[in-house]
């Protein structure tokens, strides 16, 4: 995914402005792993195989985003019963 269109994306829920942190690109720089989170919704989409994962909630797969999020650092909730996806505050 290109950094240009990183740019335009905005949250599905609330058309904010999205925030992004890049793990890894490739060497013509597009973004292969990396992070948008909602400032507004504080949801997060994550990006896999530089593809931005922005389905609505019930057709999140949590298990195939926890290991890439976790390999970066990141401490996602789960909610219970429905996974929420979003943030925790460190
Ligand atoms: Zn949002």
């Amino acid at each position: 995914m290109k950094k240009s269109f990183a740019d335009k994306l905005v949250c599905p829920v609330d058309k904010s402005e999205l925030k992004l942190q890049v793990f890894a690109t490739n060497t013509d720089q597009e973004i292969i792993e990396g992070l948008f989170t909602c400032p507004t919704c504080k949801r997060y989409y994550p990006v896999i195989y530089g593809l931005p994962i922005m389905s609505p909630d019930e057709y999140r797969q949590f298990h195939l985003e926890q290991p890439m999020l976790e390999k970066w650092g990141h401490q996602i909730s789960n909610g219970t019963p429905t996974p929420k996806f979003l943030l925790e505050d460190k």
